[in-house]
C-alpha cells in the first residue's frame, strides 16, 4: 500500500524527468496507439513510448490495468528502498516532494516551451544547456543539483527501462 501511494505521489517514470522513452513489445505499438499513446520508433525500428506519457494525469497512470509490461517491471531505486525497508514512507515522500520542488524551479528558470506538446523539464534544461547561449550558472548549478538527487534516488534501481543511461 505503501509503494502504491509513493507512485501515486512522483510519475517521475512516466513523466520524463528520468526516461525519454519506454521500451515496447512488438505486440503492445498498436494498443498503445489505440489508447492514443504517443508511440516512436528507435533506432532500428523498435516501438517505444515518448515521455511524458500521454496517459499520465496527475502524476497517475490512466491506463493502469492495461499498461505495458516494462511500466510493469519497472522500480526504481527509491521504491525497492521503500519496499525493503531501507528508507521510511515519510522519507520516500521527501524525497519525491524534493524533487518535484526542484524540477519546478527548473522549470521556472528555464524559457517557456512554446511547443503544442512541451518537453520534459530535464530535456529542455538539456537542450538550453546546449544552446549558443547556455544556460545561466545559476540555472545549471540548479540542473546539475537536480540530476544529482534523481540519480541518487531514482535511476539504476534493479530493474530499469534501459541499461543505466536512462535510455532505451
Ligand atoms: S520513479 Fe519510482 S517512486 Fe516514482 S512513480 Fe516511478 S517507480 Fe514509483
Ligand atoms: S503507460 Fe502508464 S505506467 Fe506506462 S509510462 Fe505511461 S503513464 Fe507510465
Amino acid at each position: 500500500m505503501s509503494l502504491s501511494r509513493l507512485c501515486q505521489r512522483c510519475g517521475l517514470c512516466c513523466d520524463g524527468s528520468l526516461f525519454s522513452h519506454v521500451p515496447l513489445q512488438p505486440e503492445e505499438a498498436g494498443p498503445a496507439r489505440r489508447h492514443g499513446l504517443d508511440v516512436e520508433e528507435l533506432v532500428g525500428g523498435a516501438p517505444a513510448l515518448r515521455q511524458c506519457c500521454t496517459a499520465l494525469k496527475n502524476r497517475q497512470c490512466t491506463l493502469y490495468a492495461q499498461r505495458p509490461e516494462r511500466c510493469r517491471a519497472y522500480g526504481c531505486r527509491l521504491y525497492h528502498a521503500l519496499a525493503s525497508g531501507q528508507v521510511s514512507v515519510d522519507e520516500a515522500f521527501s524525497v519525491v516532494d524534493q524533487a518535484h520542488a526542484l524540477l519546478a524551479a527548473l522549470d521556472e528558470s528555464l524559457p517557456p516551451d512554446t511547443d503544442v506538446r512541451p518537453s520534459p523539464v530535464m530535456e529542455r534544461a538539456r537542450f538550453a544547456d546546449l544552446s549558443e547561449h547556455g544556460l545561466s550558472p545559476e540555472t545549471r548549478a540548479l540542473r546539475e543539483r537536480t540530476e544529482a538527487l534523481l540519480d541518487a534516488h531514482f535511476h539504476g534501481g534493479p530493474r530499469h527501462f534501459g541499461e543505466g543511461s536512462g535510455e532505451p
